[in-house]
């Protein structure tokens, strides 16, 4: 711990009045700059001492910085009179509850990221930037002599007309007053000036903003999973399997129903794209509690309302994404991960934490029970829940009687397939359709095709900046890179300079191919497309949903994008288009991932009192994961890749670390690799070792070369004993200077 020594501010430095440390202490603060110590300033010249947990501003190497106070010490780590003082003190008190404090200290120790901005990454923007936390919201109560008013006679002031409407109709929380009036100071002070209103001494907590709704009569399996979390007490961590449809989220709502009448508050995390509007209203209408909703497509405002409500006590249920899992909550009482498995719960950039995995440590903080729920939990929660980690509760049947689909598969081989579809496949789309049923077409790739090639020469248009080639997009006729979103117009020819050949042709299918495809060989069949590029204007997914609900659309094309948080009872018929990608994948989750993905896919098909069918298409159908898949069997192909992983040492058997790093010139990366991995080995740590450095999987990307080493232990405590030292030495390899790198522990792909 050090302080940065900054030439450039010494006249500010001389200003400090002498004698600073004698108030009390010194200020010991996480800046947010990437590097892995904390750094000491006075305290301000006035006021009391900030306490740990609050927000400064420091002055940092010329610039400004919104800095965390972790600590006041009584001695500094380097001569006082070198110190300056912080330029401001942002909050009264802590930010955050003592234990999720400790949380976040602890995530940023447990991934080896700099602690500040490990805090900055746990703050809405507003107050990373150094915002001022907005006033706790209100609840706020209609007197007598407001209930005498007769709105329509504001007419003059409509704002508090509006207000003291909702008012009369029993609202009384700030964030849903808001939705009449989206300015509420000044309409809300002058009906409190007139007496008609006053906000509610020393509650925190309204009554419910709509009365609840009951929920169905839970089957055993689901009875029996509420009554274990309900009676759970401190911290329990259960892993809740159960196809979908299985009644998990019901299980969830009722776990939550007796700690809302405590008081107590929820918080649920789902992966991003499973946060949808249904979503919302079936937790709104069942709990009538008030919900906060945290996800990264929020407007900056409207996240730290959401936070601040929450921190508050205001909201009762938090539903978020991974980023959630930082939220402040005075009564935490239960947290649920659904969908557990999901990759998305892994932060891919700049902090690279695990939203479930810290849901976990938190419940072990805050002494509350954990709830994972999935259909195909990842293999570290089955291994967990194997050796007795976690409890296991099962939801072995459909609720509501709906029983699973039958798995067919379509053999690719030689059956001359059109578009991407096998001539079975669309018969079977015809009888569907025929019959008034809804089929779902599945392929997770957008666009017309993933190549443009030349045959006469096998030139293919890759991407200028990534080793990638170009997908084509027919309808906005241009190629398109989806790494890193490269677009140019299609070219006419070959370019290779001795071929020129005008007969280009594409490899692959996308889903705009499958459903010209569709409209060639079925063209009665009412078609809709689900993907990024149809639904990127503003209600569009809205409108879609709506055709496939009402069952304007018999064939609904899409990407992963229809899959997750949709329920669409009328689909009897899912196909999975191509599902060999992951199969030989060098990637070690990778036949994990596709497993989980087809199955979700196929949760669509049949519900109620209509049974569904999955046809799978594939080129390898003697491929033994299909074996389990054909015979719902997840358990059993997971039973096997855990065989594998343990063989071949890889998570949940050996913890794994990934250092990653870029660099425009080829050489730059594998040279501060290598030096990272002498300084690793010098480390002498038993068991862990440095493996690499190797190329990335994909090169080059956005102009830029990529590589990495592999740090891999014996077990955790050995991984971090080596990374603990080395990441923070890491800072000072010259070679390092021009380059990004970045640190990944427990990296959710080796890519
Ligand atoms: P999952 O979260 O596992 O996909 P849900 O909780 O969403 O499952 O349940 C699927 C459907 O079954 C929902 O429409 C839900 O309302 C209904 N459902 C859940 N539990 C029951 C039950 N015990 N009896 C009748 N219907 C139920
Ligand atoms: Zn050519
Ligand atoms: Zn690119």
């Amino acid at each position: 711990m050090n302080h940065p020594v900054d030439h450039s501010d010494k006249a500010e430095a001389a200003l400090k009045p002498a004698g600073q440390g004698a108030i009390g202490g010194f200020l010991r603060v996480a800046v947010p700059v990437p590097l892995r110590r904390l750094f000491d300033y006075l305290p301000p010249t006035e006021g009391d001492l900030p306490q740990p947990g609050t927000r400064v501003r420091v002055p940092f190497r010329g610039h400004h910085r919104i800095g965390v106070v972790v600590d006041t010490p009584t001695t500094p780590e380097v001569d006082p009179a070198r110190l300056r003082p912080v330029d401001q003190v942002l909050d009264q008190d802590p930010l955050w509850p003592t234990a999720l404090w400790h949380l976040i200290r602890w995530a940023a120790a447990y991934y080896h990221h700099p602690e500040g901005e490990v805090f900055a990454a746990a703050l809405p923007g507003p107050l990373a930037k150094g915002s001022r936390l907005p006033e706790p919201p209100r609840l706020w109560r209609i007197s007598d002599a407001g209930r005498a008013v007769n709105p329509a006679s504001l007419r003059r002031a409509p704002r508090q007309r509006d207000l003291l409407q909702s008012l009369m109709e029993g609202h009384q929380s700030e964030a849903e007053l808001r939705t009449v009036a989206p300015n509420l100071r000044d309409p809300l002070k002058r009906l409190h000036e007139r007496g008609w209103v006053a906000p509610e001494a020393g509650a925190r907590v309204a009554d419910p903003e709509v009365a609840p709704e009951p929920g169905p009569n839970l089957n055993p399996a689901q009875s029996e999973a509420v009554a274990a979390i309900r009676a759970a007490e401190g911290f329990a961590p259960f892993l809740l399997e159960g196809i979908t449809g299985s009644g998990k989220t019901e299980v969830y709502l009722q776990a939550i129903e007796p700690l809302l009448e405590r008081g107590d508050q929820a918080l649920v995390l789902v992966p991003e794209i499973s946060l949808t509007p249904q979503l919302l209203t079936r937790f709104r209408h069942r709990l009538g509690a008030r919900l906060a909703v945290l996800h990264s497509g929020l407007a900056e405002g409207e996240r730290l309302a959401g936070w601040e409500a929450a921190r508050s006590g205001e909201a009762q249920v938090v539903i978020g994404t991974r980023s959630a899992v930082f939220t402040p909550l005075p009564r935490p009482g239960l947290i649920v991960v659904d969908e557990e498995h999901d990759p998305s719960f892994k932060q891919q950039e700049g902090f690279r934490y695990h939203g479930r995995d810290l849901a976990l440590v938190r419940g072990d903080r805050e002494q509350v029970p954990v709830v994972l729920g999935s259909a195909t939990p990842s293999l570290e929660s089955l291994y967990n829940a194997d050796r007795g980690r976690y409890r296991r509760l099962h939801l072995p049947d459909r609720a509501g009687g709906a029983s699973l689909p039958q798995v067919g598969l379509i053999d690719m081989r030689g059956v001359g397939a059109e578009g991407g579809l096998a001539p079975a496949l669309l018969r079977e789309i015809a009888a569907v359709a025929e019959r008034g049923e809804q089929a779902l077409l599945f392929l997770n790739r957008r666009g017309y095709a993933p190549v443009l090639m030349c045959p006469s020469c096998g030139w293919t248009r890759e991407c200028p900046h990534c080793d990638r080639p170009l997908t084509l997009h027919q309808s906005r006729r241009m190629l398109l890179c989806h790494m890193c979103g490269h677009s140019s117009a299609i070219p006419v020819q070959c370019q290779q300079p001795d071929c020129g050949n005008p007969d280009l042709q594409t490899m692959g299918v996308g889903v705009e191919q499958l459903e010209n495809a569709l409209a060639a060989r079925l063209p009665d069949v009412r078609r809709v497309r689900v993907d990024r590029d149809t639904t990127s204007r503003k209600g569009a997914l809205e409108a879609k949903l709506d055709a496939i609900a009402e069952g304007r659309a018999q064939v609904v094309v899409g990407t992963q994008m229809v899959v997750k948080g949709h329920h669409f009872p009328g689909v009897t018929l899912v196909g999975v288009v191509a599902a060999d990608g992951g199969l030989y994948s060098a990637d070690f989750r990778a036949r994990e991932r596709l497993f989980q993905q087809i199955l979700q896919v196929a949760g669509r098909a049949g519900r109620a009192e209509r049974p569904g069918r999955v046809w799978v298409q594939t080129y390898h159908p003697d491929h033994p994961m299909f074996e389990h898949f054909k015979a719902h069997d997840y358990a059993a192909f997971a039973a096997e890749e855990l065989e594998e992983r343990r063989a071949a040492c890889l998570p949940p058997f050996a913890p794994l670390a990934l250092l990653r790093a870029e660099a425009p010139d080829a050489d730059a990366p594998r040279a501060f690799l290598e030096q990272a991995r002498d300084l690793g080995e010098g480390l002498g740590v038993d068991g862990v070792a440095f493996l690499g450095p190797a190329p990335a999987p994909v090169e080059r990307l956005q102009g830029l070369y990529r590589a990495q080493l592999l740090v891999t232990g014996p077990d955790r405590t050995r991984l971090h004993r080596a990374l603990g030292p080395w990441a923070p030495a890491l800072e000072g390899i010259r070679a390092g200077q021009g380059l990004r790198w970045s640190l990944d522990v427990d990296p959710g792909d080796l890519f």
